[in-house]
């Protein structure tokens, strides 16, 4: 047998884990290869260096004069570690990272041969670029499309090219990218935050949001997933029966990591540190095969554009060690899926962590503040948040048992849940002193203690307050950080304007004190925010009922979910903070939209063909071997062969059984894709592919699976699960 399958089961038996790896110290290469802020003192004298640290701070235009002499310190930086190349780096709808490398060479008028980066080249560059997703923003107006310089996200050094992290917009300035309205709703968050935080101290000048991702994962043997084009393809598994030891013992979870993949983790992390990201966590998941890193969390923008260059990294180490790293979020059917919690908080200028409980009974009003607005936003927006982060891949770990399901809600914990009862209670209008004192001993005093007992994590809730920051857990592992991010910081900033609305409509009362207002109109909304707070199981049928009568709206399907982006209420959102235009919202829509249906038609064909140029043919090769021997012992015994015959026969039987399920399967898929296909409207197109194409999948595969387990083993094309899964 020499199927790819084999080849890669023998050359893994003989053995090629590293007997050494190369030992890396961390801390010293930590942000070598990034142009920091640090850099940036360096090389810049004191004035320039004031001016862009103020252009940083507070988000205005840079001149071109200075951005001259940060393009010249950058180049001659970049040059001196060997660089040759500049790109604009940026986070296209395709979900990847793109960039196009230009040549810090160049030709002066008389043909001599100069090197060429000035501010120019910094702030803006024209890389057409016109093939990424726009949603048909480019196909009515100016086809190309423009990157310009985000000074807020350092530059770094990949390979030998010089990034420089950019926005990517069209002529007529809509977002074509991830980052744009990213930094848009943090600027809107900002400020909005701001003014809710200057309620408590008034040299906060500005709020920051922070991101802390976890990253999950799965690798494989490479030449093992060779031998399966789903893999290659779909990045997930379309088939493959599962394997008899799956994740049952728990035995992998938090396990010791296995050697090669200790020698991979080791390098990932020392090219991460050098890039800046800074990479804290490692360890086993549930699933066997699968693993989980996470960096410190980081100003939001730079985080996000650290999992986007995370991602890309991961590939390439991973090649290097012969894995194949599964980003999907359900490679495998019958094991746990992988997703990336967003832990996201926000932080003033000062360092005060404004989710953080305090010791005191002011700061755990400001603690409190940003606590129930922030629930109080999602409620408002369940469906938008939930519309940031599904997917045709997501789809897949939404609707199983390991992931939270797909209706929003909130889990806070036991103490903080008594805290809010109590809140409750407190009556309305000016504090007396002993509710105050109350207030300072029994109510708010007890919120320290939430800081000792944090650990009761539900893990069936896709939106946690985990002790000092909010956990977003529904988002997918492939997910750029960007989408749920966008609407989480837009939906809260939109929170706190209508609370500071409120407050400061019960301070024109003179006689209303600044800490009264803001505990009533705290008080008022605990009421309202119980829609969305929920502690038990998130599996439970019981819930998916009462989320249904609380008003929360249960996803039913990814395209219809998708649309959540341009109801009225989104549109309003977005349009009043200027994060989104309605233009752009609607082609986010159509782009989300096709991606679903060019997934599930190319994981369709892709199981077609799996289906009928792997499966069946395999299936009869042994069936013939049935037959054969199913003819020989005719031969031999003649009349009475039956006897010995009867258990082939029914084998023979039940393969053709299966493969006639196959080809009927896969004939009745293509011609439902085919209608699906002549549907204009993207909406309608993506639903037909969900209702319509979609269950063959799961028909397909079931006699595939079925066969898996007949054929005989020596003749099977595809790595099996059990091999995938547990061959390191
Ligand atoms: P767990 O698996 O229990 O959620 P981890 O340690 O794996 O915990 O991940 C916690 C993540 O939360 C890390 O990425 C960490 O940096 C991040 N985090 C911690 N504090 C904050 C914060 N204030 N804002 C944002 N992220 C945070
Ligand atoms: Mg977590």
């Amino acid at each position: 047998m020499n199927s790819l399958r084999f080849e890669a089961l023998n050359s893994l038996a003989k053995n090629n884990r590293p007997s050494t790896f190369q030992e890396y110290s961390s801390e010293n290469h930590y942000a070598q290869n990034v142009f920091n802020d640090m850099a940036l003192q360096k090389s810049l004298n004191k004035e320039a260096y004031d001016e862009i640290s103020k252009v940083i701070f507070k988000g205005s235009k840079i001149s071109k004069s200075l951005a001259d002499q940060i393009a010249a310190a950058m180049k001659s930086w970049a040059r001196s570690k060997g660089t040759t190349h500049y790109t604009h780096w940026f986070q296209p709808l395709t979900g990847a990272t793109a960039e196009k490398h230009e040549s810090f060479f160049d030709l002066s008028s008389d043909y001599l041969a100069i090197e060429r980066f000035d501010g120019s080249q910094l702030v803006q560059q024209d890389p057409d670029a016109s093939s990424f997703p726009s949603g048909g923003i480019r196909n009515t107006f100016e086809a190309r499309g423009y990157t310009a310089w985000d000074p807020t996200s350092p530059a770094f050094i990949y390979g030998k090219t010089l990034c420089i992290p950019t926005i990517f917009v069209s002529y007529t300035g809509d977002a074509l990218d991830y980052k744009t309205p990213l930094l848009r709703s943090l600027s809107e968050l900002d400020k909005a935050a701001t003014d809710i935080a200057k309620y408590f101290d008034k040299n906060t000048q500005k709020v920051y949001a922070t991101l802390g991702w976890e990253q999950e994962y799965f690798l494989v043997d490479r030449s093992l997933a060779a031998s399966r084009p789903d893999l290659n393809l779909t990045g997930r598994s379309l088939m493959g029966h599962e394997s008899s030891k799956g994740q049952q013992l728990n035995d992998h979870y938090f396990g010791s990591i296995p050697r090669r993949v200790l020698a991979f983790m080791q390098e990932l992390e020392h090219q991460s540190l050098l890039l800046g990201i800074p990479l804290k966590t490692r360890h086993n998941e549930v699933a066997p095969g699968q693993f989980e890193l996470a960096p410190i969390f980081e100003e939001a923008n730079l985080s996000v554009d650290h999992n986007a260059l995370l991602l890309d990294v991961i590939n390439k180490i991973a090649e290097k060690h012969n894995f194949m790293v599964l980003l999907h979020e359900k490679p495998f059917k019958g094991i746990n899926g992988s997703g990336k919690h967003n832990n996201w908080s926000l932080k003033t200028n000062t360092g005060i962590n404004l989710l953080s409980p305090g010791k005191t009974p002011m700061n755990n009003l400001q603690f409190l503040t940003f606590f129930i607005n922030t629930i109080a936003a999602v409620l408002n927006h369940e469906s938008l948040l939930r519309a940031s982060i599904v997917s045709a891949s997501n789809e897949l770990r939404l609707g199983t048992d390991e992931a939270p399901l797909p209706i929003i809600s909130v889990f806070i914990g036991e103490q903080l849940t008594e805290v809010l009862n109590n809140l409750e209670q407190v009556s309305e209008g000016k504090l007396s002193p002993k509710e105050k004192t109350d207030l300072k001993l029994n109510v708010i005093g007890k919120i320290p203690e939430i800081l000792l007992d944090n650990t009761d994590q539900n893990r069936t809730s896709p939106f946690a307050f985990t002790g000092n920051k909010f956990e977003f857990r529904a988002v997918g592992s492939k997910t750029n950080c960007a989408k749920p991010i966008t609407v989480l910081n837009s939906i809260v900033a939109e929170q706190l304007i209508i609370f500071k609305g409120k407050v400061d409509g019960r301070l024109e009362n003179p006689k209303m004190k600044k800490d009264d207002a803001i505990f009533n109109e705290l008080r008022d909304s605990i009421k309202h925010i119980r829609t969305i707070l929920f502690e038990g199981d998130g599996y439970s049928e019981a819930w998916i009922k009462s989320a249904k009568k609380r008003g929360l709206s249960p996803m039913t399907s990814t395209p219809e979910a998708i649309k959540a982006y341009v109801s009225p209420k989104s549109i309003t959102l977005f349009k009043t903070l200027k994060v989104f235009t309605e233009r752009e919202l609607e082609s986010r829509v159509q782009v989300d939209l096709q991606q679903y249906t060019h997934t599930l038609q190319i994981e369709g064909r892709t199981l077609g063909d799996i289906a009928r140029n792997h499966i069946i043919p395999t299936a009869i090769q042994y069936q013939n071997t049935l037959i054969d021997n199913v003819k020989g012992l005719k031969e031999i015994y003649g009349k009475g062969f039956e006897v010995h015959a009867k258990e082939q026969m029914l084998l023979i039987e039940r393969i053709s059984g299966h493969i006639s399920q196959i080809n009927s399967g896969v004939n009745a898929m293509i011609s439902e894709r085919k209608n699906a296909n002549l549907l204009e409207d993207d909406y309608l197109k993506a639903t037909t592919y969900y209702v319509q194409v979609k269950p063959y999948f799961d028909t397909i595969r079931y006699h595939c699976d079925k066969l898996e387990l007949l054929v005989d083993n020596s003749i099977w094309p595809l790595a099996k699960y059990r091999e995938l899964l547990f061959s390191r």
